[in-house]
């Protein structure tokens, strides 16, 4: 399916790149902050469950991340469009 977002990933890699951040992992390396690279790599996804799915991600005034699900194909929601 063709998509203009940046975030290329499939929902199966999505859920991959959710067990790579896991605390366990993460406390091994010194080489990676992973603390860094887990809340940038969270900043678009919202956990539900077992599974991430995409949300918008884009800051709101009140400075947290837009929620909202992206609309179909794009990478925001149709507010931050
Ligand atoms: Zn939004």
């Amino acid at each position: 399916m063709p998509s203009t977002c940046d975030y290329t990933s499939t929902p199966n890699h999505t859920i991959d790149y959710g067990l790579e951040f896991t605390p366990g992992v993460a406390r091994y390396s010194n080489e990676i902050d992973f603390d860094e690279a887990s809340r940038e790599w969270n900043r678009n996804k919202k956990r539900v469950g077992q599974m991430y799915l995409y949300i918008c991600g884009e800051p709101t005034a009140s400075g947290r991340p837009c929620q909202r699900r992206p609309k179909k194909g794009g990478c925001y929601c149709a507010q931050h469009t």
